[in-house]
């Protein structure tokens, strides 16, 4: 499991590098690696860790698709973050081969946060193929 302790309200947070230490510790060579995040105001994505601002334009195009402001129902008032949850999804698979994580050249694995600061977790599975 790996623990992220997110700063502000919204933001994707990179946890590429500490995920590939826990699957070189596993000592799987070829097999599956599955991570799911238990919370339904956070979401998990792969895509571009390369260019951060990639990662920043998503999450502003979600604020945009779903906006803070109602109107909502739920008196808590982070509906928007249970949306962009859902939208995101709270599980990722990374196929391993040779012992690392088969992600493309340009993909990353970012814990997506929708109503932080918040503590959260990631849940981690690695199984031989
Ligand atoms: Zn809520």
């Amino acid at each position: 499991m790996i623990t992220v302790n997110t700063k502000v309200r919204s933001e994707a947070v990179d946890i590429t590098s500490e995920v590939e230490q826990i699957v070189r510790k596993a000592g799987v060579t070829e097999g599956i690696c599955c991570l799911f995040v238990p919370h339904t105001t956070a979401g998990i994505f792969i895509n571009e860790h390369d260019d951060p601002s990639v990662v920043k334009d998503v999450m502003e195009a979600l604020d945009r698709m779903v906006p803070r402001q109602g109107p909502y129902k739920h008196a808590e008032g982070n509906s928007d973050a249970h949306i962009k949850s859902i939208m995101v999804g709270s599980s990722v698979h990374v196929p391993i081969q040779g012992g690392w994580m088969n992600l493309g050249r340009w993909q990353g694995i970012f814990l997506a946060e929708f109503d932080g600061p918040r503590t959260r977790n990631v849940q981690i599975i690695v199984r031989k193929a």
